[in-house]
């Protein structure tokens, strides 16, 4: 048998042909026009993804190192920074914290919980003295979707930074980054973006440039500064990754095509096709506010979660997330983000109940979870 493989993880994610196309074109090199035109025409389109006015800066780096350049940016030796802690992505806002010397005090819940914004309100009202807040838009360790808007509305009537990690939810969930008043907003191309992974992004609102400007933290790849300069001559401070680049054009050119709104309620169609589907086979979802990204499920009873994952991609080629540390096993997840349509959502369910079926799982009606899912691709089919 022709054993096709599926990528269905939270990221990386597919990448569409012309996308993957554009990366094999002979190379220019970056101090060119031809090159200035094709970065600030990506420039320009994150502006759009990001709903914002600000410079979007490109980094050549996973989204990680957004993250870093966020903390290194904007806080001081010393400064104190409020983490919401949800999952394995809030937790690195922390260790990135505490690498550089900041004290962090977390607002930590249970995986796939929901972190009211009245309980940020009191922390703050508790203790004002932080200089920023550190959030997550979409916590792909479980699928779980906060509420930056009502986040925002705290942080804008104080000195406090709000920070946000739109890795894995820009451009599938709403996040209009000057509306909602987020002062530093990254993400990376490996997610949403349907890019290869490799390149990061990082917008600062004119209340975190203000921060920008004064903040001492030892920082010097990552140095804001160093990469507004360079924007404003058109081009990258240091060697960008030139092909990535030409593919995320490519991948813009398409979200624009589709445009915020489409985007967002196509992964939302997505989002509910899978858990119609999941749940039509009587398993249970993680997360007590899933969001359009992926999809996070238990691992049903007396079944081990990461043989689950592993057989569906060593036996159909099929390939879907575990759970991270410290709860492996203890779910999975099915990535329904970027260059994903209703049949691949066809194909990860078929993988599910063939692998639960191989598991000697066989608590439920064959086929139910693709009537479920079908039902819901149907409806949003325009
Ligand atoms: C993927 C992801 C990251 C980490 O990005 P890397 O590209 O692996 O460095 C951080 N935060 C969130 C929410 C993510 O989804």
């Amino acid at each position: 048998m022709i054993k096709k493989p599926y990528l269905l993880s939270p990221g990386p994610t597919p990448v569409p042909p012309e996308v993957l196309q554009a990366g094999s074109r002979p190379l220019i090199h970056h101090r060119t026009s031809e090159f200035s035109e094709i970065f600030m025409e990506v420039t320009e389109a994150l502006r759009y993804v990001f709903q914002t006015t600000q410079d979007v800066y490109t980094l050549t780096s996973s989204g990680s190192g957004a993250m870093e350049a966020a903390v290194v940016n904007i806080l001081d030796p010393g400064d104190k920074a409020l983490v919401l802690n949800a999952g394995k992505f809030g937790d690195r806002w922390s260790k990135i914290c505490r690498t550089y010397g900041i004290a962090v005090r977390e607002i930590k819940v249970p995986w796939g919980s929901d972190i009211p914004a009245a309980e940020l309100a009191e922390q703050i009202d508790a203790h004002p003295d932080v200089q920023a807040v550190f959030s997550t838009l979409s916590e792909t360790s479980t699928g779980t979707v906060y509420d930056i808007e009502g986040f925002a509305r705290i942080t804008a009537a104080t000195e406090i930074l709000l920070v946000v990690d739109g890795i894995s939810g820009l451009g599938a969930m709403p996040c209009p980054m000057d509306h909602w008043g987020v002062d530093v907003l990254i993400s990376g191309s490996q997610k949403s973006f349907m890019t290869p992974p490799g390149l990061a992004f990082i917008a600062f609102s004119p209340k975190a440039w203000r921060s920008v400007e004064t903040s001492s933290l030892p920082r010097f790849y990552f140095d804001a500064q160093a990469a507004h300069n360079a924007l404003h001559k058109q081009t990258s401070a240091w060697t960008p990754a030139i092909s990535l680049i030409r593919q995320l054009r490519e991948a813009l050119k398409i979200m624009r095509g589709i445009g915020l709104e489409g985007l967002i309620s196509h992964h939302r169609a997505m989002a509910e096709a899978t858990r119609a589907g999941v749940q039509a086979l009587g398993l249970d979802l993680l997360s007590q506010i899933p969001g359009n990204i992926l999809t996070a499920v238990k691992t049903p009873h007396g079944l081990d979660g990461v043989r689950l994952v592993k057989l569906m991609q060593d036996r159909f080629k099929v390939h879907i997330a575990g759970a991270q540390d410290p709860h492996k096993g203890e779910f999975f997840r099915i990535g329904h983000l970027g260059f994903i349509g209703g049949f691949d959502i066809i194909t990860a369910l078929t993988a599910l109940e063939m692998t639960l079926g191989e598991m000697g799982y066989t608590d439920f009606e064959q086929g139910g979870s693709l009537s479920a899912a079908q039902a819901i691709i149907k409806e949003n089919w325009i």
